[in-house]
């Protein structure tokens, strides 16, 4: 469209999605004095951050050192240079620069708030990762403070929320686990109970929110509070583009399209790549069987984006794909069908992974990244064959495994509804998942004799910080290296599944659009999953996306709101 668009409204920045992105340019926007709408495809806010554990990787933060663990800018810049070399040094700059003071201004000025996570260690093992100190995760948030609009809050995967509805952080379930051996973590667990069923008379589960859904509810919390208008039910449909410039959107509502003139410009924060397998194709080498990505996440942005001169970042050349290995669940009420195992399960001292052929591939303490890209990578692996997890009865009832909670002991119920597959003996587990049975039982020998020594001299596994993060601080020689015994054995089928695409359009420093040329499209932004990852495929630490998601939200209205003074000023002279 060119010219003779007729506009059905005109604000100053539109911004298209409303997950972490793009709710973070909306609400900088208004911060700023800028009038914007914010225009979302479903009837929901929270799109995949909604679902997600809510850390966000800012090198250098304020929240961790006022904790006493500092980090530096320096220290990181040298982990990304080890990790990623040259490729998108600007990006990478300006994100490393700029980071912290953003999450700082958004926090001083909105509801939004982040606690230092303190230990977290960096994912691999490169000079200038870290320990402690550059991870941060959204305070949790009290949903009744949105009063009827909390049910307009996107819940998280069913799968992690405990008595059908109640949400459980990290520190929550360490509490749960020691109820009955801590004065503290029975008090805490009662009244998150409590709490729990009071919600219920009320609203439709809990609402008291951590993680991903606590950054949702404070973000659309701080919107609210500076009356920013959401248009729901209303995806991006075309851009405007008049005179080489984007000056609005046309947008599809219940009530048809309406065309927004942006005066001061349009972010796109659709969310990625996902679910558009044409797009999976292009970027994927080997396209997600799985995803845990929000399913209104269709690739609209850079589809949108491209129809308006713009370009995908070629420079992905570590691989597009964002990856957590998955177990397929039991059908649910409320479940979304797939467990993550971030890290409560695989690490622990007693369990191993194992692929088609009985044997090990990988190290099982990596991060979720690292270990579903060598399930890809495994010469045994194809769509068709899952991986297992193998442990005892014994483990699952200490550890719990995927969504079986530890203390469960009568495992029957999760093999008749074929979550698991059990067996008294190697031999026969290995018949039941057309494993040779020699080669299964060989892989299990020789890891018991590793759990012994306390040294994977196949795959090194308890030797990093991550590992030994991941596994059991209490067991000895090697927190992640125990025995696979017991009175029967469990296996569970894991597939790899897309948590998020590196892969998308390519943008500046400002995420401003680039076109073929390599020039800024005027009036065009794009942020979260809909811009091309800094990381360019590799994925750093604990925030790989939430955090360069928030940074560059910010970063793009800031530079909206230069724009509209830069123009201002021209005007005036
Ligand atoms: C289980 C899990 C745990 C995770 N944990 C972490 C973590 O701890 N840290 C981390 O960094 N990352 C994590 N991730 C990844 C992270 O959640 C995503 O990368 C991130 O949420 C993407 O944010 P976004 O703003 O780009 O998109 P989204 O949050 O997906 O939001 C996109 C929004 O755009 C809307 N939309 C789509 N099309 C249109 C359109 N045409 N017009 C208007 N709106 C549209 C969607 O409905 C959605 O609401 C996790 C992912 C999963 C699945």
């Amino acid at each position: 469209m060119n010219g003779t668009t007729r506009w059905d409204d005109e604000v100053d920045l539109v911004v298209a999605g409303a997950g972490c992105g793009g709710m973070t340019a909306a609400l900088v926007g208004a911060l700023e004095g800028l009038d914007v709408l914010l225009c979302e495809k479903s009837d929901k806010v929270g799109g995949t951050t909604a679902r997600a554990a809510g850390t966000l990787w800012i090198p250098g933060n304020t929240q961790n050192r006022d904790a006493g663990y500092p980090d530096t800018k320096e220290a990181a810049a040298e982990y990304l240079q080890a990790l990623i070399g040259d490729h998108g040094l600007d990006l990478r700059k300006a994100y490393l620069d700029s980071g912290p003071a953003a999450i700082d201004d958004i926090v001083a000025r909105s509801d939004v708030n982040f606690l230092p996570c303190i230990k977290h260690p960096d994912y691999v093992g490169l000079p200038g990762a870290a320990v402690t100190g550059r991870a941060i995760m959204p305070e949790p948030f009290d949903g009744r403070l949105l009063g009827d609009d909390f049910e307009r809050v996107r819940p998280p995967l069913g799968e992690f929320m405990l008595l059908g509805g109640m949400m459980v952080g990290k520190m929550d379930i360490i509490h749960l686990l020691n109820r009955f051996k801590s004065r503290i973590s029975f008090m805490h667990s009662v009244k998150l109970v409590l709490r729990y069923f009071a919600d219920r008379l009320r609203f439709s589960r809990g609402t008291r929110l951590v993680m991903g859904n606590a950054l949702v509810g404070r973000l659309f919390y701080s919107l609210r509070k500076r009356n920013v208008p959401i248009m729901f039910n209303a995806p991006i449909a075309e851009l405007i583009v008049e005179d080489g410039a984007v000056t609005g959107a046309a947008f599809d509502t219940p009530e048809g399209r309406r065309n927004i003139r942006a005066r001061n410009g349009i972010v796109l924060a659709t969310g990625g790549v996902a679910h558009d397998p044409r797009l999976w194709e292009e970027f994927m080498p080997k396209p997600p069987t799985h995803s845990l990505v929000c399913d209104t996440v269709q690739g609209d942005g850079l589809n949108v984006a491209r129809r308006a001169g713009a370009v995908a970042d070629e420079d992905s050349h570590l691989g597009a794909g964002l990856w957590q290995p998955v177990s397929v669940t039991p059908p649910k009420k409320g479940w979304s069908g797939l467990f993550s195992h971030l890290y409560l399960d695989r690490a622990k001292p007693g369990l191993i992974a194992v692929d088609s052929t009985g044997n090990r591939f990988t190290n099982e303490a990596d991060s979720y990244h690292h270990f579903s890209q060598a399930i890809l990578d495994n010469k045994a692996w194809s769509p068709t064959k899952p991986v297992y997890l193998l442990c005892s009865a014994e483990f699952v009832e200490k550890w719990g495994l995927g969504v079986i909670y530890p203390e469960t002991r009568n495992l029957k119920p999760f093999v008749e509804n074929g979550y698991i597959r059990m067996a008294p003996t190697l031999a026969e587990l290995a018949a039941r998942l057309a494993i040779d049975p020699a080669a299964l039982e060989a892989t299990v020998r020789r890891f018991n004799e590793f759990a012994v020594s306390g040294v994977d001299a196949d795959f090194h596994r308890g030797e990093t910080e991550l590992n030994k993060f991941n596994g059991d601080p209490d067991h000895a020689p090697n927190p992640c290296l125990g025995p696979v015994e017991g009175s029967a054995y469990v296996a569970l089928p894991i597939w790899p599944a897309e948590s998020a695409c590196s892969a998308g359009i390519k943008t500046n420093a400002d995420a401003q659009v680039m076109n073929g040329k390599g020039e800024a499209i005027t009036g065009l932004y794009a942020c979260g999953n809909d811009m091309a990852s800094m990381m360019k495929g590799t994925y750093p630490g604990p925030g790989t996306t939430l955090g360069p998601a928030m940074v560059f939200g910010y970063r793009a209205a800031m530079h909206a709101k230069k724009q509209r003074m830069d123009n201002q000023r021209a005007a005036a002279v």
